[in-house]
């Protein structure tokens, strides 16, 4: 009914149709680059570089959150434009390349008063997605113990309020791969702090796929 009212327009060049055409699209996954997701350096496939030392094994990211992939997340988080979980979500699967059958899909849980505010988990539901879509299992293993608002804190306020943020709920398995989907990583400490809360219950392996880096001003 709502796109009925207001259909969708492209993020990238406005065209009527979806939250993102088919080349707007083309035109992100084009420009792909691997570079560690810490200190943005070009690395190796892994996209975590030599010098950065991270509680993860092996990391993705689209790309920067600027211009058309800012507007796209915009649109999800904050005008709660709740179907463009698929663009976003086609954008990491076109970043992240196929999984071995021991991944087990974690979403990075998200601020409860978030979910109030959007009528949905953003994180959640594009889990869902990558999840379905490679036919992985999803897992909710994380939970989050403090409600944390980050988005005008400083990096320090960040790194203390992430570091206390996740408790692992259930059982981790030694020989799975859990790889953590987020949709923003800014100063990389709470995706950090969720791998490191997984290593401390048991986990082995811990990937992250990441949609978009944000740089703090
Ligand atoms: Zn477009
Ligand atoms: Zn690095």
């Amino acid at each position: 009914m709502l796109s009925v009212i207001a259909p969708h327009l492209c993020c990238g060049c406005g065209k009527v149709g979806s939250t993102l055409c088919g080349n707007c699209k083309y035109d992100i996954i084009s420009e792909l680059k691997t570079v560690c997701i810490r200190c943005q350096k070009p690395c190796g496939e892994r996209g975590i570089c030599g010098s950065c030392r991270l509680p993860y094994e092996r990391a993705w990211c689209v790309g920067e959150r600027v211009g058309t992939l800012q507007r796209l997340i915009g649109l999800y988080k904050f005008e709660r434009v709740r179907s463009a979980y698929k663009d976003l979500g086609d954008l990491l699967l076109a970043t992240v390349p196929d999984l071995p059958a021991n991944v087990v899909i974690v979403p990075v849980p998200t601020v409860a008063s978030h979910i109030r505010q959007r009528g949905y988990d953003h994180t959640l539901l594009l889990a869902r997605y990558i999840a379905r879509k490679r036919q992985l299992p999803l897992r909710r293993l994380l939970v989050r113990v403090t409600k944390t608002k980050q988005r005008q804190a400083s990096a320090a306020v960040r790194e203390a309020q992430a570091k206390a943020a996740f408790a692992v709920r259930g059982d981790v398995a030694k020989n799975t791969v859990y790889l953590l989907v987020d949709d923003v990583i800014t100063t990389g400490a709470t995706v950090k702090y969720a791998a490191k809360a997984l290593k401390d219950a048991g986990a082995t392996q811990i990937w992250a796929a990441v949609v978009a880096r944000q740089t703090l001003d």
